[in-house]
């Protein structure tokens, strides 16, 4: 029962690629300069960059979008450039909804709209693209298939919008807090 024990406790060394079990694709991938982000069913998977100039930054949002969009307390966000974006399958799939009542970033006479992206199949939010912000789609960091890249190039530097941020929740170690929108500043 000891090696048991022993197993259970192990601790993942977080530093090198790890793809756990995790949805019903086993194809992600990740190199020095890439990887991959696919949707639980495995029918969307993208690649991008894991850093500059293709990939912007990434961060937690508490705003209410978010807390909607997760059906959970906050959203890991990334945002990557999209002429380095590539959809490696699925793109078909891909379901639309979008609007504008509810989006914090407003500018008097300019198009607000908020359109997210879902796996037609199983649900998962892929992406999320703003008027406000051209050129630029936002991914989610808990579709990411290599889970140390949550700890090393994708860990989150900034923290939105706290003011949503429930109660017994802590500040994101490590990110610099915003009581409301952190992009615009
Ligand atoms: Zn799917
Ligand atoms: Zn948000």
């Amino acid at each position: 029962m000891a090696s048991t024990t022993a197993a259970a406790t192990t601790k993942i060394d977080k530093s090198k690629p790890f793809f756990p079990l995790a949805g019903l694709a086993n194809d992600g991938w990740s190199t020095e300069d890439e990887a991959t982000a696919t949707c639980f069913c495995g029918a969307v998977q993208l690649s991008f960059p894991i850093h500059g100039p293709g990939f912007v930054g990434s961060f937690v949002c508490n705003c209410s979008d978010c807390h909607k969009l997760t059906a959970s307390m906050h959203a890991s966000n990334f945002t990557i450039m999209d002429t380095h974006l590539k959809h490696l399958r699925g793109q078909e799939n891909l379901k639309k909804f979008g609007q504008s009542k509810t989006v914090f970033y407003k500018e008097a006479g300019k198009d607000n709209t908020m359109t997210n992206y879902f796996c037609n199949t199983c649900g998962s939010l892929m992406y999320r693209v703003g008027a406000a912000f051209p050129g630029m789609s936002i991914l989610r960091l808990g579709s990411v298939d290599d889970f140390s890249l949550m700890e090393t190039a994708l860990r989150p530097t900034m923290e939105q919008f706290t003011k949503n941020r429930v109660s017994w929740k802590q500040p994101t170690e490590g990110t610099t807090q915003f009581y409301e929108d952190g992009l615009h500043v």
